[in-house]
């Protein structure tokens, strides 16, 4: 069977789905695939933080701005995709207070707001909390559940004409005079799809997907792992205020405490060791935060690989390697219909989608704005509504598991 779109979007996660909703918005017809359910790469197994930026602050000015600007866009928009918890960084005795300060400025600077809270503050907030606590800064930190974020966004494309394919891996394209002109679809869809333009947005297989039309993107894929454990008790967002290391985020769930992560290289995303030091020391370092998560029953692990682009790879863990996204235009590359969008963060996913759907429009000649930062997403207030749409797209990833109706 040939079928023929505007644009077809390989890659059924956040950055996809939300690029799929925001060009059927501006009228553009849609086609998206994902090789799996929707959210089954890396948005479905992330850590499921909403960032507020802080993380950021004072490392990486333009990045913390990204997640301020669209922490805020998202509460307004995503509904039951996200939930408001709050986050606190936590400095303990063995912390540098000055990185606290640091980090406390750079967020005022940027317009993160936050709140000062001794050590006493801290306890009344969070009763676990370690003894060891110095003092703590709350932020606008959060949750977000990726399979319902996924599930919606790809609903209102499809609302807006949009086609969405999941079990369909694009197999080969053919490229004739630098444009392609034919994609092949397997899985359960098997079919050949005639695109005027094609955008990469297969996180870390961007690589892969690339190199089926010729051309090279470098990702340098770093995987985490994820701990959760049975724990009712914590309300906000628990973040060890130093420098960014292994085990430092504790995100809450209504019954589970996910912790995590960790950062280490790979070099195939589908095929990397899963280290039991990593699992060992995620558990141990957010213990420090929050002791009883150290005996508290594990209710299930799970692995996602950052989608990092770095054509200059650097060594190490990886995490210096910005996570800040890039659109590449493919022309200079010699195939002048695609695009592709790497990097970035879950949290970010919308203005990933804009920018690049600025960009294909720009290519296409078509003048529509986009609508998906004030637009609510569908059904975004009703949970069971959402819990549908999952199912609707085999949606289901382990990050929120324990949220979404089974
Ligand atoms: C351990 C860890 C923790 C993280 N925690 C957070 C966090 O707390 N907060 C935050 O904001 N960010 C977090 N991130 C980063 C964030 O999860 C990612 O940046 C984001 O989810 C990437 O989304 P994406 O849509 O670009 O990629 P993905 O979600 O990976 O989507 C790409 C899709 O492409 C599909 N695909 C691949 N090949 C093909 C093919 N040939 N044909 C069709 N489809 C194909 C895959 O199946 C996949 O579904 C974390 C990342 C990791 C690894």
């Amino acid at each position: 069977m040939i079928e023929s779109t505007t644009v077809l979007v390989v890659g059924g996660g956040a950055t996809g789905t939300g690029i799929a909703r925001d060009l059927s918005l501006r009228g553009v017809d849609v086609t998206l695939v994902d090789r799996d359910g929707l959210s089954s790469g890396t948005s479905g197994r992330s850590h499921g933080l909403l960032h507020s930026g802080a993380r950021y602050a004072e490392s990486d000015r333009v990045g913390a701005e990204e997640c301020i600007e669209e922490n805020t866009v998202l509460r307004s928009i995503a509904g039951e995709c996200i939930r408001d918890t709050g986050g606190l960084f936590v400095q303990l005795e063995e912390d540098d207070p000055e990185y606290f300060e640091e980090k406390r400025a750079a967020c005022e600077a940027i317009g993160i707001e936050t709140a000062l809270l001794d050590a006493d503050e801290a306890r009344e907030r969070v009763p676990d909390l370690t003894p060891d606590v110095e003092r703590a800064m709350w932020v606008p930190d959060g949750a977000i559940y990726p399979s319902r974020l996924g599930a919606a966004n790809a609903a209102d494309a499809e609302e807006h004409g949009g086609t969405i394919y999941p079990h369909a891996p694009l197999e080969a394209v053919s490229v004739v005079d630098g444009r392609i002109t034919e994609a092949t679809l397997g899985g359960t869809v098997e079919r050949t799809i005639e695109p005027e333009h094609v955008v990469n947005a297969a996180g870390a297989w961007a690589g892969q997907v690339a190199a089926l039309a010729g051309v090279e993107v470098t990702m340098a894929p770093s995987r985490g792992v994820m701990v959760s454990v049975a724990y009712d008790e914590l309300d906000p967002v628990l973040n060890r205020c130093r420098d960014p290391a292994d085990g430092d985020i504790v995100v809450p769930h209504a019954d589970e405490a996910v912790l995590g992560t960790t950062s280490v290289p790979v070099s195939d995303p589908d095929d990397y060791e899963k280290a039991a030091w990593e699992v060992e020391t995620s558990i141990e370092e957010c213990a420090k935060l929050l002791p009883p998560v150290a005996d508290a029953p594990t209710v299930r692990e799970w692995w996602g690989v950052r989608p990092l682009y770095a054509p200059d790879e650097a060594e190490g863990d990886r995490r210096g390697i910005s996570r800040g996204y890039f659109v590449l235009d493919h022309a200079d590359d010699g195939v002048e219909n695609v695009t592709s969008i790497v990097g970035g963060k879950l949290t970010t996913y919308r203005q990933m989608a804009e920018t690049t759907a600025d960009h294909v429009c720009e290519s296409l000649g078509v003048d529509a704005d986009c609508e998906t930062a004030t637009r609510k997403l569908p059904g975004a207030d009703d949970a069971d509504r959402l819990d549908e749409l999952v199912d609707r797209y085999d949606g289901q990833g382990p990050t929120d598991k324990d949220v979404i109706a089974q």
